[in-house]
Order: structure tokens, then C-alpha cells, then sequence
């Protein structure tokens, strides 16, 4: 690692005067790994609309080629079956780096490669060395990596709100510590790559997500109680259902990290609805949007299962200039047709 100028947390990450992306905007080269995702697909297709040329990296895991091949035939995109615990060098401008199963089920399924996918950084990290090493006028453009972490950092958070300066409380050896230590080892790895090699990098912390393309049966609450109420089966609430969640519609969520990408401010930065329910709450919003007969089954709740979770997203508001605009009563719908079409069959994929 070579030393090099640089400022820790959420101060300027251009100390060099290097010229802003932003002023560049036309025609980046972009990865997206785990572009092939719920998440990572609808990014996709904002840098598409935008006229950048992205280059999607995914292994299929939990991503469906049904989520981009609205983009087969466009010369400014390309698909790669990769995994990217595997080097792969390419010459690009940004990595968005998203690739890591998501949902408890998937994460749980295979631990030991969640923690490897999660916090080995080094491969996409890489793919910018690469293009930094060969072209020095990519450094001069600013080239950057964006590391999606997540609210689970905060473990089962003993701080509510949580801001992005509270450090945690995260049990190291139980069943979900494979993807909260893998995401803090991948913050870390990242801060470490940035002050040690200058790497530019941006780091999002985000909070529960939905939207179309969520996979369907991938066991998270939102994706079950939709699924559930639509194909008249109870919804499955948890534990007593007291439990707290925030949820975020997808496009707000796009527009956080495009932002951030794009900004001035390494982050950390929380980026999630602050609009707070408890699952039951959740259940009934479920029932008013597609259901109002929808039953409610309770279920033993999952280890370690955090209590509550809510974003502050004030250090966002201010130095991005960015919040949640899609309530949950907007997006929900938004959710559910996308989610009668798959389960009901009469949908053509990806056009959501
Ligand atoms: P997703 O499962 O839909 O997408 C993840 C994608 O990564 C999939 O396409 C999968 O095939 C791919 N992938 C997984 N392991 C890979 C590997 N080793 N190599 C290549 N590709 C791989 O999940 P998502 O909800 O779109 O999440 C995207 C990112 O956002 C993840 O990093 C996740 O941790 C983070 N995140 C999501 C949420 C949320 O609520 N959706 C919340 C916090 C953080
Ligand atoms: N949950 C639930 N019913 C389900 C699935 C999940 O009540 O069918 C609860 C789960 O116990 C947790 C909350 O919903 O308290 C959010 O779970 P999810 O897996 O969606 O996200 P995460 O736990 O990662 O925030």
C-alpha cells in the first residue's frame, strides 16, 4: 500500500482535486456485481437510462437473468456468469458492488461462502486496481468502488434510531453473524483499501428493501406476507410480531446510491425509509393492500432476530441531499402486481 492523502468516515473523499464524477458524467464504464439481483437490477437500469455502459457480474445464486434480459441486444450492456470470490479483471471506471445472497434463508444456506462473498473484497477491489494501474487517467477521474452494506451491522441495535456513528451490538458466533461480520469485515476491508491505497470508495448502509423483482419466495417478511396473502395462505408473522422494521422502496434506495456514488462523502451512510412498523402493523398494511380476509398465523421467531430497527438519515438528507419519497401504502402496490404476474403467470420478466 502506498501513502497517500486521504480523510477517515464521512469527510471529503476527493482531497486531491481530482475532477468530480459528476462533471464527467457521460459514457462511464460501470460494474454492478449481483446486477442480476433484486437491487442490482433496477440499479442497472437507471445507469442504462443515463447512457452509462454497464457490465453485470452475477452467479446466478439468487438472480435471474429474467431481471436484466430487457437489456440483451444493447450495446451498452453485458452479462458475466462470475463469482466473484474468483479473480476477474476489467477495465472499469465504478464498481457497484452488491453481490452477496441477501435474505436470512440465503445467507444461512451456505455461511461460510456468505462471509467469503460478503468481506473478500479483494476481487472487486481488484477489477479497479487493474483499470488504475493500466490507464492513470482513470485515477484522475476519480475511479470508486461502492460497498452495499447493511443495517445489520447494528446487530440488535441497543441505540434507536441508529445512527451511522453508533458502533454496534452484533453477536460474533450466532446463526446470522455470517452475513453482519461478513458486511462489517467488507466495511472494514474497504476503509483499510481507501486509507492505505487510496482507493476512492463509498460505503451504504442499507435498510430493508422491497419492490418488484424481490425474489418470491427468498423468505423475507415483506416477499412472504405479499406472496402469502396473494395466494391465500396466512401470513407468517414471527415471534410476537412486536418487532420493528423499516422499510424502503427500491427506487428511493437506487437514488441513495446513485447519489452517493456521486457525491463527495465516502459515508458511511444509512439509507432507508425511517417509516417504522412492527410486523403485525406490516400484516395489517398486507391485508388493507390485497386482502383484507388474509389470516395471521404466528410462528416461533428466528435466532438472534433483532428487536427493532429504524434508520436516522439525517447525515444523508444533509450531505446528499437525499430521503425516502414511496411510502409503504405507495410502494406496496407497486410490489404486489409485479408479484400477481410471476406467481399468476400472465407477467413478461423484467419489465417492471
Ligand atoms: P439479491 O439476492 O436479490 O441480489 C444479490 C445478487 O448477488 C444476486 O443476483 C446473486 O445471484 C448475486 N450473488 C450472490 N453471491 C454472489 C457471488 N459470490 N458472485 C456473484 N454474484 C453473487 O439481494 P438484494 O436484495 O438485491 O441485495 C443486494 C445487496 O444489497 C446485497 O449485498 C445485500 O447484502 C444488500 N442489502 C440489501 C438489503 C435489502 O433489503 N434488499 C438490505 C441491506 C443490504
Ligand atoms: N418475519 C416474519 N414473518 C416472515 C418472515 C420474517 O414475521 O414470514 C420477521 C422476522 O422474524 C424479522 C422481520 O420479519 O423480525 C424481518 O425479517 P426479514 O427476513 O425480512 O429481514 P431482516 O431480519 O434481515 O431484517
Amino acid at each position: 500500500f502506498s501513502s497517500v492523502p486521504h480523510r477517515l468516515g464521512f469527510g471529503s473523499a476527493n482531497p486531491t482535486g481530482k475532477i468530480p464524477l459528476g462533471l464527467k458524467r457521460k459514457g462511464l464504464r460501470i460494474v454492478v456485481t449481483g446486477g442480476a439481483g433484486f437491487v442490482g437490477s433496477h440499479l442497472v437500469d437507471r445507469l442504462i437510462a443515463r447512457g452509462d455502459s454497464v457490465i453485470v457480474v452475477d452467479n446466478f445464486f439468487t438472480g435471474r437473468k429474467e431481471n436484466v434480459m430487457h437489456h440483451f441486444g444493447n450495446p451498452n450492456f453485458e452479462l458475466i456468469r462470475h463469482d466473484v470470490v474468483e479473480p476477474l479483471l476489467l477495465e472499469v471506471d465504478q464498481i457497484y458492488h452488491l453481490a452477496c445472497p441477501a435474505s436470512p434463508v440465503h445467507y444461512k444456506f451456505n455461511p461460510v461462502k456468505t462471509i467469503i462473498s460478503s468481506s473478500i473484497l479483494e476481487n472487486p477491489i481488484d477489477l479497479l486496481f487493474a483499470f488504475n494501474f493500466l490507464f492513470v487517467s482513470l485515477t484522475e477521474a476519480g475511479a470508486r468502488f461502492l460497498l452495499t452494506s447493511t443495517s445489520e451491522v447494528y446487530g440488535d441495535p441497543l441505540q434507536h434510531p441508529q445512527k451511522e456513528t453508533y458502533w454496534g451490538n452484533v453477536n460474533p458466533i450466532g446463526v446470522r453473524s455470517c452475513y453482519d461480520e461478513g458486511k462489517r469485515t467488507a466495511e472494514t476491508l474497504t476503509m483499510d483499501y481507501h486509507r492505505g491505497a487510496g482507493v476512492e470508495v463509498r460505503i451504504a448502509r442499507i435498510f430493508n428493501t422491497y419492490g418488484p423483482r424481490m425474489c418470491i419466495d427468498d423468505g423475507r417478511v415483506v416477499s412472504n406476507f405479499v406472496a402469502q396473502a396473494l395466494r391465500k395462505e396466512p401470513l407468517t408473522v414471527y415471534g410476537d410480531g412486536k418487532q420493528t422494521r423499516s422499510f424502503q422502496y427500491v427506487s428511493d434506495l437506487v437514488e441513495g446510491l446513485m447519489r452517493l456514488m456521486e457525491g463527495e462523502h465516502i459515508g458511511p451512510f444509512n439509507l432507508g425509509n425511517p417509516g417504522e412498523f412492527t410486523m403485525l402493523e406490516l400484516a395489517e398494511v398486507v391485508q388493507e393492500t390485497i386482502d383484507p380476509d388474509a389470516k395471521i398465523e404466528f410462528r416461533p421467531n428466528t435466532e438472534d432476530d433483532p428487536h427493532k430497527r429504524k434508520p436516522d438519515i439525517s447525515r444523508a438528507k444533509e450531505l446528499l441531499g437525499w430521503e425516502p419519497k414511496v411510502a409503504l401504502r405507495k410502494g406496496l402496490p407497486l410490489m404486489v402486481s409485479d408479484f400477481r404476474q410471476r406467481i399468476f403467470g400472465d407477467h413478461k420478466e423484467g419489465s417492471n
